[in-house]
């Protein structure tokens, strides 16, 4: 899968309320397939436990997380732009 269709699916993930913050970086996601975890570290640094991750490290559901940081820190710096 191309970054950009990951990408895509990660939104409508997002826009669908699939992901759920469970707390301490956990997010429950509800995939195509199944319901994956995916857990973020101190880095930002994002892993899910479905088998796109295992196997190619990246995947729509911690994709999906990621948006979702990116987009909360951006409001909060609202002077950055
Ligand atoms: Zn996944």
């Amino acid at each position: 899968m191309s970054l950009d269709k990951l990408v895509e699916k990660a939104k409508k993930l997002l826009k669908s309320r699939r992901v759920e913050p469970l707390g301490s970086g956990v997010y429950n996601v509800v995939g195509d397939h199944g319901t994956y975890i995916v857990v973020q570290d101190y880095d930002g640094k994002v892993s899910c436990n479905c088998p796109g991750f295992v196997k190619k490290g990246k995947c729509s559901h911690s994709t999906a997380v990621l948006i979702l940081n990116r987009s909360s820190r951006k409001r909060r710096t609202k002077r950055s732009k």
